[in-house]
């Protein structure tokens, strides 16, 4: 699976192939990917990808519902931050899912003792527990507007992935130059070569 957007709730609204043109194929097979996503962008680390990818194989029903769960959020994190791209209110129906996911991991974390003081941690006991990770996530972003760079969606014909804009203009129309860019640049030369 490739990885782009800069940030974890990106990476993760981003785990449908594409968005423009037509839609997929979707990338989340399975809930276990979900948890090798979270452990390769250091949301989790080794020891709890395990343990939840246990927890999987001994609930395979709580599994399939923590996917649900989890493609719900993900189609909610798009909406919500495709609306900044276009400039568009933000989107109540996708605000309240990520809102209410977010809170119930709020409501589950405990206080901690870590070697540099007392952290606010979430438990990862539950298979939810992962998907209120990303919603919380993406408060992140959502917290965070006035301090970080906009939003963007690709323009790429078969993409659409979310980016965080980080360029020096604020104007970059491509997740990245080495694959959208590149083809909407041999798209455009093949063109000129046709209709000089
Ligand atoms: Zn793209």
């Amino acid at each position: 699976m490739p990885l782009s957007g800069g940030h974890p709730a990106l990476y993760f609204a981003n785990t449908v192939d594409s968005r423009r043109g037509r839609w997929g194929p979707d990338l989340l097979k399975s809930y276990v990917d979900i948890i090798v996503l979270a452990q390769r962008i250091g949301l989790i680390d080794e020891e709890q990808a395990g343990d939840l990818v246990a927890l999987c194989k001994g609930h395979p029903q709580k599994a399939a519902a923590a996917l649900k769960e989890a493609v719900q959020l993900r189609e909610s994190i798009y909406a919500f931050f495709l609306s900044e791209d276009a400039r568009q209110p933000y989107p109540n129906e996708a605000f309240e899912v990520v809102h209410d996911f977010a809170k119930r991991g709020r409501a589950r974390q405990v206080l901690s003792k870590a070697n540099d003081g007392f952290k606010w941690l979430q438990p990862l006991t539950e298979l939810t527990d992962l998907v209120d990770l990303f919603a919380e996530a993406a408060t992140e972003l959502i917290t965070s507007r006035h301090d970080r760079r906009p939003i963007r969606e690709c323009k790429g014909a078969n993409c659409g992935w979310l980016f965080l804009d980080t360029s020096r203009s604020g104007q970059r129309l491509w997740c990245s130059e080495a694959t959208c860019g590149t083809n909407e640049r041999v798209k455009r030369f093949r063109k000129r070569q046709r209709d000089p």
